[in-house]
Order: C-alpha cells, then structure tokens, then sequence
C-alpha cells in the first residue's frame, strides 16, 4: 500500500493513476487529478470540497518537513537560532509543495477509501 501511495496509483484497483502525471515528486506543473480511476472508475473525489481536508494532511507534512530541516541545518550555522537557518527551511520546503500537494491528496484518498458512494 505504501508503494501504491508512493507511486500515484489507485486505492481500489492500484493500477490506474490518480494524478494524470506521473511524476508527483518534482514536479511545478498544475496537478491534474483523474476524477475516478481509468482502470477501475473509483472516484477519486467524493464531494465537492473533498480535498479541503488535504490541506492540513499537507500542513501536517510541511510543519514535519520543517522541523526536519532545522534539525538536519543547524550543526551548518554556528548560533543556535541564526536567522539564516529561515531562509534554508523556506527553500526546502518550496522545493517540496509540489510533492507535498499531490501526496497529501493521495494519502487524503487514501484515509477514506472505505467510503465509498
Ligand atoms: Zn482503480
């Protein structure tokens, strides 16, 4: 399941692809979603509003994504809360929307497979 969350696929069938593009890690284009899997016609979006909830899954992500950063950048700066380490985090985190809006809507899918209409 975690390879199917990780490779775009489908919760139902994992074959047909949630996002029409592939490549959901770096990617700056506008996120196209299929409406309900090709393979299977599981619908992807089950009410209008559906993926609002994603956005804390996303938020969620990016606050973990954060911390992360901090973590891993500050053994580079030599005070312990320079105000450059702000810049870092910014810049990995904005490399990081793209992934994190398509799979905080995947995983969003994914919590709530089971209802199905
Ligand atoms: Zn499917």
């Amino acid at each position: 399941m975690i390879k199917n969350i990780l490779t775009n696929k489908c919760p139902n069938c994992g074959e047909g692809k949630i996002f029409k593009n592939s490549n959901i890690y770096f990617n700056f284009r506008k996120a196209e979603m299929n409406e309900s899997c090709p393979k299977c016609g599981f619908k992807n979006r089950k009410e209008p509003g559906f993926f609002y909830g994603a956005m804390y899954v996303s938020y969620g992500l990016t606050v973990g994504q954060g911390i992360l950063t901090y973590l891993m950048a500050s053994p580079f700066f030599s005070e312990r809360f320079d105000l450059r380490i702000i810049w870092v985090i910014a810049l990995v985190l904005i490399l990081l929307s793209s992934f994190n809006l398509r799979i905080s809507r995947i995983l969003w899918i994914y919590l709530f497979k089971e209802y199905r209409n």
